[in-house]
């Protein structure tokens, strides 16, 4: 028997109309775990870097974490993984939700999605019946309406439905799939969904998934729920709000966005609004919040509440959680009021809500320069607000220049040309990254910024504190209680880190500091990747209910694999670099390792090569950023390291990239 996951996969082949319940490998559970982990194998096995993303051989998969669907709070991730039309690497975008669950309850670890079907369908999933349903009826329908009708159609109130809207079925590099209360945005995987004709995944399931020990398992989710109960009624001193407690950051629930509308940037992540956040704007703001959020609610099982059901006047109730709050009041320089409402317009058309209004923004910036006229924008209103929903409208349907911007800052401004280039200046790896602009170099940020493949828009931060605290009595205060260290010599490194002199940014913490604590960052992102954890409750907060020393007995009681902190470490690691291995594959490189080129406004050349040349060795990649044969022989990858030799990306023997391989890249631009 199989534990904790169910062992079979639904493979189905769009354009053969086939579909095949397919079992698992229990081996690769021990290996990858599962979620990314696993996803990452079958992208790596199944698609060659030949492959492009609207290919029908690319693959698009829905992984559900390993311990979803058992009674660990907060496990309900569903994985998302393809190979992306904006960056043209592995795409993971996470859903939180209800899917991953009932994908479990109806028998299944992943969805695993090829071809093309030639008419718009959709899937749906009841237990052991699976079907593939006309769709052609909800063309052009928003993502939650899509929802809707497929749950009366079927006569199942309690179907969790994954659903693109208009821009997914555009192929908008940006669109998102919508899923109740959640959604997985980055990186344009709505896009491929829409490119294989796929409208939707309806998932009904009514099985049970069996843990392995069941009554230590449910002792271990009994200390995490004690645990979220305790640091709820005990917020961390010292730091900001976002940063007090658990969850994602509770952006329905707060008022003061003091520090969002004065730190972040506005417009195209160009202008900064010191003294933005008065007292009357903090009125406005609030009544708006209190007038159209309609319940705070939570993903399935797990009391966190942090999103919400907003009822904009006049139009359909739609669920939002986090900064996307935000960023579309921002980028227009507008107001909560107009935020909530075309936020309703982009959740329906099933578009990021971080990226798509940065483009938008970069769009008006544009035209504002003369780069874009008048020809290219006819009929485009004069007030900020009216031309963002004139923008939406245009990119989603893909008409105009709405086609040129649907492919992201990046790619529309090769296309515009005319100096557009300078305008999208915000990316790492193509893609729109968090509109921030600072000071001094950070050197954990900028490694994160750097080396993240996760690409999302906090990157793969948490854990270690982003600032030192300005008194030691308070940092000594803080590392009381830090059981979620993974070594006791990270209290060490926060304990010494002062705001100013010689422990200060950008030279302590240490190079070699730094390394440790982005490796220990980026490995808790993607165990929670794989485990289907939220990272509102392990990656992201300072001081979370799983951790390094708890997740080992959590996938040996659930599992039955007998785990321990240095095998998952080794687990994680293993399919990280497999991660990366899939992208270097793809030719990405050291020279795709950087963070938008004015993020700091004082860098340190110097300090950032030692920065990367530090951390490569430690993650065991060459100068290049590609990871050596010894080091990938180590993890059991030795067929990647076959390939890479075979590719002529790497050597035999050789840890540094070969000249010749220079030309044999797969280049992405
Ligand atoms: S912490 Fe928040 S985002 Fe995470 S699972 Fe719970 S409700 Fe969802």
């Amino acid at each position: 028997m199989r534990y904790a996951e169910t062992g079979f996969n639904l493979e189905i082949d769009l354009s053969r109309g086939s579909i095949d319940q397919v079992e698992s490998d229990p081996g690769d559970t021990e290996l990858y775990l599962g979620g990314l982990g696993t996803n990452a194998k079958i992208l790596w096995d199944r698609v060659p870097p030949e492959v492009e993303p609207f290919s029908p051989e690319n693959l698009l998969i829905f992984g559900a974490g390993l311990l979803c669907g058992t009674p660990a709070t907060g496990c309900n991730r569903t994985i998302v993984s393809t190979i992306s039309p904006q960056t043209k690497l592995m795409a993971f975008s996470m859903m939180g939700g209800f899917w991953a669950p009932e994908l479990k309850y109806a028998g299944y670890d992943k969805v695993i999605l090829r071809g093309k079907s030639t008419d718009l369908v959709y899937l749906w999933i009841k237990d052991d019946r699976i079907e593939i349903r006309d769709a052609s009826h909800l063309r052009g329908k928003g993502a939650t309406e899509t929802a809707e009708q497929i749950r009366q159609e079927l006569n199942e109130p309690k179907a969790q439905v994954a659903a693109i809207g208009l821009a997914g079925e555009n192929r908008v590099y940006f669109a998102s799939i919508e899923q109740g209360r959640s959604s997985a945005s980055r990186l344009g995987i709505g896009a491929v969904m829409g490119d294989k004709g796929l409208k939707a995944i309806a998932v009904r399931g009514t099985g049970d998934i069996n843990v392995a020990q069941p009554a230590e398992f449910l002792a271990l989710c009994h200390e995490v729920l004690e645990y979220i109960e305790f640091r709820n009624q005990n917020p961390i001193p010292g730091v900001m709000a976002i940063l007090q407690g658990l969850g994602s950051p509770q952006e329905m629930a707060t008022h003061d966005e003091k520090w969002h509308t004065e730190n972040f940037m506005w417009g195209n992540s160009r202008v900064r609004r010191k003294g933005f956040w008065t007292d009357e704007v903090k009125a406005a703001w609030t009544q708006t919040m209190e007038g159209m959020r309609t319940r705070l609610i939570s993903c399935y099982n797990c009391p966190m509440k942090c999103g919400a059901t907003i009822s904009p006047p006049g139009q359909p109730t739609y669920m939002m959680k986090c900064f996307s709050k935000l960023t579309y009041t921002m980028a227009a320089m507008s107001d909560l009021d107009f935020g909530m409402k075309i936020a309703q317009h982009a959740t329906e058309y099933g578009v990021d809500g971080f990226s798509t209004p940065q483009v938008m923004a970069f769009a008006i910036e544009l035209y504002e320069n003369g780069i874009l006229t008048d020809a290219d924008m006819p009929g485009l209103p004069s007030d900020n607000e009216g031309r963002f929903y004139w923008l939406l409208d245009r990119i989603v349907r893909r008409e105009g220049i709405g086609d040129i911007l649907a492919n992201g800052t990046y790619w529309a401004a090769k296309e515009i040309g005319n100096g557009a280039e300078e305008y999208a200046h915000n990316n790492i790896k193509k893609h729109e990254q968090l509109p921030l602009k600072l000071s001094m170099l950070n050197p954990i940020y900028f490694l994160m910024y750097a080396t993240g493949e996760k690409i999302n828009i906090t990157q793969i931060e948490g854990q270690f504190p982003q600032a030192p605290y300005p008194k030691r009595e308070h940092r000594e205060a803080f590392v009381k209680d830090w059981i979620q260290v993974p070594d006791e010599k990270f209290k060490q490194y926060f304990l010494d880190w002062e705001l100013r002199g010689e422990n200060s940014i950008p030279y302590y913490p240490t190079v070699q500091m730094c390394c440790d604590i982005v490796d220990w960052q980026e490995k808790m992102h993607y165990i929670d990747d794989a485990l289907g954890m939220c990272a509102g409750l392990s990656s992201f907060p300072l001081k979370p209910p799983y951790h390094i020393h708890n997740y080992p007995k959590f996938i040996s009681a659930g599992t039955g694999i007998a785990m321990d902190e240095d095998k998952l470490s080794q687990a994680a690691k293993r399919y990280r670099t497999l991660v990366r291995a899939i992208n270097i594959s793809r030719g990405m490189r050291r020279k795709d390792d950087k963070p938008p080129q004015n993020h700091w406004k004082k860098r340190f050349p110097e300090l950032e090569k030692e920065l990367l040349d530090t951390y490569y060795k430690f993650k065991g990649w060459n100068s290049e950023g590609i990871p050596t044969k010894a080091s990938l022989d180590e993890l059991g990858l030795d067929y990647v390291s076959a390939e890479f030799i075979q590719r002529g990306i790497l050597k035999e023997g050789d840890d540094s990239r070969p000249e010749e391989a220079t030309t044999a890249e797969l280049t992405q631009e």
